[in-house]
């Protein structure tokens, strides 16, 4: 068979199939229960690297979701994931969510922004407005291609604030904290702006 007759077989068998687990891929629900009690067991949120909090730890099974979110529409699993992490992380009080925006190019290749995903569901489960006062000042290359000083160098002022954020509580959310660099910007841009509190969340770090 032609590669791109099978390409297009296989996403058409895909759309008509019932749901199956992100992390494991058996058929039933976006996340298994077998999974969902995997991550219930796992390590408690923790401090990770740039004083953010994240809920699970980057390990097999987040990352299979994330990669079925990043790199295919699958933004049910990823929504479902990000609920569970937010019943394990606590916001500052009476704080606004502030995902981390995604460069025009990459939301445009990508079509949405995952961090905005995850940013949506800790905003639901904890009663929270969620508003996007951050953009993207530049381009950046993506972090996964660079080594850690590069990453650093590559995201410094690379946010800026576009509304007036004097005064607010908030909680920046990414989908994934590697070296602190992306969000430590961020906060950075928020706290320049005049934020009263900035604190980092994360749906899973890597260790
Ligand atoms: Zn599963």
């Amino acid at each position: 068979m032609y590669e791109w007759m099978s390409r297009a077989r296989t996403a058409v068998l895909d759309s008509l199939a019932p749901a199956r687990c992100a992390s494991c891929g058996d058929a039933g629900q976006v996340l298994c229960e077998a999974c969902v009690a995997f991550l219930e067991v796992a390590p408690p949120p923790l401090i990770a690297g740039a004083g953010a909090r994240a809920a699970f730890v980057y390990d097999d099974e987040v990352r299979q979701v994330l990669h079925h979110g990043k790199f295919r529409d699958c933004r049910t699993a990823l929504r479902a994931l990000a609920w569970l992490g937010a019943s394990r992380l606590t916001p500052p009080v009476g704080a606004m969510v502030v995902p981390v925006p995604l460069s025009r190019g990459r939301l445009a290749e990508r079509g949405y922004n995952q961090a905005r995903v995850v940013a949506g569901a800790f905003a639901d489960f904890h009663g929270l407005p969620i508003a996007d006062l951050l953009e993207r000042t530049r381009e950046t290359p993506p972090q996964s291609t660079l080594d850690r000083s590069a990453r650093q160098a590559s995201v410094a002022g690379a946010f800026a604030a576009i509304c007036d954020v004097a005064g607010k509580r908030l909680w920046v959310v990414d989908d994934v904290l590697t070296t602190g660099a992306t969000s430590n910007a961020a906060r950075g841009a928020l706290l320049d702006a005049g934020a009263a509190q900035v604190e980092v969340a994360v749906l899973a770090a890597v260790l």
